[in-house]
């Protein structure tokens, strides 16, 4: 292919890839042998730890009780060897900064023994606690410059992993970082805190429910996670995608969605190595996946672990995104985590599933086989439903970034109105305790079914499913779909634990009383909290199309929040009501909270400037040439007819020319609103950015689009959407 621009070489050299054949083995996968082979887990724990260090280890893992410092040394030194034995050269205290990535400070075991040597040393104090330098991670204030320290402090319920690289494999430490003055730098710290606080306040509702010796409860989370994959080629031949993650131009392929994902033909077969070959390294890492494709957009794949403990689960999706971006690096692709690479396109979110429960009462979100009377299940349940219409506003700005802005509310995304889908027959029996006080079967007193599953069976399949929602119970769990596909699960973690505290301290108390006014008093007060739960936050009930028009305005109806952008929502994180739930549960501090929302308007800022500042780039360096080439072609063609006699149609011509003068134009606004930025303070720019600066981009786009479909093909620098979708 003779091609003369970036465009046309990438194509070139996407369709010239030979794929990598280095078959694995598949017997260890198939065994189950791979699985956690990397992992300082509880078996391996246990044959290598003296079984008092380890029965004290389990202990502060299951129940969360203190660390016994004094096993620190124990423990590390168990650890070295067991990683030195797997090729690890280095360790690296893990810890995830408010940037929603993950950063690691690596350290050699080696140290000099003072006779010109050295040993492989691992102090426990090595292990339990960790000194990077931290004044280059985001605090949003908090910390002064001139105490840059942070420190990372060992988390024992995430176990410690080996990273393989072909040059040496790292140990990995999970950590929490937190400032010398012990204020959260990162997003396990309210994470565990808000473990802590879900379990106090869901211990005191079992309790009242009569449950002696439960276990700790804990929140569990199973993230899909969908992403897109484009060849490396296209990838670096389009900036914007390097710098930005997305493109930012480019028209929509004739008939996005629909296409048939198998266009090309032989596709599938280098995204399914890809898979299998990410699956393996999941596996040997503790992750128990499961892949498949996604059946929505072209090019876009989606990856789904089990369920597992919130905690756990957040370092593991964390390691997911990792090691989908490696691994697709290997097959000559780019895994992209971006809400919305492809304009018009289906965007990538992470469906958040998640629920409460602990080993003595199981699942609490599980109706088990009659919701109708499972009265502890309707309490947890209403409590689940109390908390997000009280907080709507908080979920929405913990999924709240430049990149899910295009995402949330667009077609084929949940909307940015934060409401909850029951399914037509949990939505019934709450229907029905609203209206009589009870759900029908259960009016008289006493036959309410408390914790034991002993009545007739209902359908267990909560069968109707509601893709528009953004807040589903799907069965035995809700179903968080609005956080974006490259955000950490932390956040909606840490507020999905806490205002469910919230809400079930409010039902404690309640139940609390009423039994030490009554002891037979349960079954009584709980229809009551539900009828009141039901007529006081219901409302944010809503089984229908989340998509459709007529939502908005009867959500609006409703008094429900509809934040449309980062900017309209991010301030909820300093609302009053926020900022005094989560320091009356000790999950984050108001100095905590307030650096946060700067932190992450900071993020918004820094996103779209330099979306803003690729779009100046490419539309001066690479869109206008081309127009402006096409337009001499064009012109000399005229002229050359002229010339000869003929009198020709110049309207192509002038379209074009209007086209460039409009780019000019448009480009000369951007960069003025660019340099308009008014008022002080992150929130003034993030507005500034948000209604001056993106529109303008958009209209730069609109028009580089236009010409997009008008320069001769030859001539346009730009893959396009047909070309990074379909060929692979
Ligand atoms: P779907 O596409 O129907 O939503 P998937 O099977 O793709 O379902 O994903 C469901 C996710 O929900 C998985 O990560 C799964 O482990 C998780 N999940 C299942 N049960 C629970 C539960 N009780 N608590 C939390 N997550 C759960
Ligand atoms: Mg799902």
């Amino acid at each position: 292919m003779s091609g003369s621009t970036a465009r046309l070489e990438a194509i070139e050299a996407v369709t010239n890839y030979k794929p990598i054949t280095h078959p694995l083995n598949f017997h260890d996968v198939s065994t189950g042998a791979l699985f956690g082979s990397n992992v300082f887990g509880l078996s391996v724990m246990q044959s290598r730890l003296p079984k008092a260090v380890y029965k004290s280890l389990l202990n502060t893992i299951s129940s969360g009780s203190t660390l016994d410092p004094g096993i620190a040394d124990v423990v590390a030194s168990a650890m070295k060897d067991w990683a030195i034995e797997k090729g690890a050269t280095h360790y690296a205290h893990v810890f995830y900064p408010l940037t929603g990535s993950t950063a690691e400070k690596h350290d050699s075991f080696l140290s000099p023994d003072g006779n010109g040597g050295a040993i492989a040393e691992f102090a426990g104090k090595t292990l339990i606690q960790g000194e990077p330098d931290a004044s280059s991670f985001p605090n949003g204030g908090i910390r002064a410059t001139f105490e840059a320290r942070g420190y990372t402090a060992w988390d024992v319920t995430s176990p410690a992993y080996i990273l393989e690289n072909p040059n040496g494999t790292t140990l990995c430490i999970p950590t929490a970082f937190v400032s010398w003055t012990g204020e959260a730098l990162d997003k396990k710290t309210p994470l565990l805190r808000s473990m802590q606080a879900l379990n106090k306040q869901a211990q005191r509702v079992l309790k009242a429910f009569g449950h002696e010796d439960v276990a700790t409860v804990v929140s569990y989370a199973g993230a899909e996670q969908e992403y897109f994959l484009v060849d490396r080629h296209f990838y670096f031949s389009r900036p914007d995608l390097i710098a930005a993650g997305r493109t930012l131009f480019g028209a929509p392929p004739p008939k996005g969605q629909e296409f048939d994902d198998h266009y090309f033909g032989a596709i599938p077969e280098r995204v399914l190595a890809f898979m299998l070959e990410c699956e393996r390294e999941l596996f040997k890492l503790g992750i128990p996946v499961k892949t498949r494709h996604n059946e929505v957009a072209p090019g876009q794949y989606e990856v789904a672990p089990v369920f597992e403990q919130a905690n756990l689960a957040t370092d593991h999706q964390q390691l997911m995104m990792v090691t989908l971006r490696r691994v697709a690096e290997k097959y000559g692709m780019t895994c992209l985590l971006h809400e919305k690479p492809f304009a018009g396109v289906n965007g990538s979110g992470k469906h958040v599933n998640f629920s409460i429960g602990n080993s003595t009462q199981g699942n609490l979100l599980d109706p088990g086989d009659t919701p109708h009377e499972n009265a502890q299940f309707l309490i947890f349940c209403a409590a689940v439903i109390r908390a997000v219409h009280r907080h709507a506003s908080l979920l929405r700005a913990v999924v709240a970034s430049a990149g899910n802005d295009h995402r949330l509310g667009a077609n084929e995304a949940p909307p940015a109105i934060l409401s909850i889908f029951l399914g037509e027959q949990l939505a019934d029996v709450f229907a029905q305790i609203a209206k009589d006080g009870g759900a029908t079967s259960s009016k008289s007193k006493g036959t309410l079914t408390v914790g034991v599953d002993t009545l007739p069976e209902l359908p267990k399949d909560a069968g109707d499913r509601n893709r528009t929602s953004p807040f589903a119970f799907t069965g035995n769990r809700f179903e968080f779909r609005a956080v974006g596909s490259g955000q950490s699960i932390a956040g909606p973690m840490v507020a999905i634990n806490t205002i469910v505290a919230e809400s079930l301290d409010y039902i404690a108390d309640r139940l609390e009383a009423a039994l030490a006014a009554d002891p037979d008093g349960l079954v009584e007060e709980v229809q009551s909290i539900l009828r009141d739960i039901i007529a006081e936050h219901g409302n944010v009930i809503f089984n229908g199309d989340g998509y459709s028009e007529e939502w908005h305005a009867e959500a609006n109806q409703r008094g429900l929040p509809n934040l449309r952008t980062t900017v309209d929502a991010l301030p909820s994180l300093a609302s009053p009501e926020v900022v005094s739930m989560f320091e009356k549960y000790g999950v984050l501090t108001e100095r905590e909270m307030l650096s946060r929302q700067e932190v992450y308007l900071e993020q918004y800022c820094l996103t779209v400037g330099v979306e803003a500042r690729t779009t100046l780039e490419m539309a001066k360096t690479i869109v206008f040439p081309a127009a402006v080439r096409y337009q001499g072609e064009l012109a000399s063609t005229c002229s050359s007819l002229k010339a000869v006699g003929y009198d020709p149609d110049t309207s192509t011509l002038d379209e074009l020319s209007g086209l460039v003068k409009q780019l000019h134009e448009r480009v000369g606004a951007l960069e003025s609103s660019m340099g308009n930025g008014n008022g002080n303070g992150t929130l003034c720019h993030a507005e500034h950015y948000c209604q001056d600066v993106i529109p303008a981009m958009a209209a730069v786009r609109q028009t580089a689009d236009a010409l997009e479909g008008m320069v001769a093909d030859d001539l346009w620098p730009l893959a396009t959407y047909q070309e990074m979708l379909f060929i692979k």
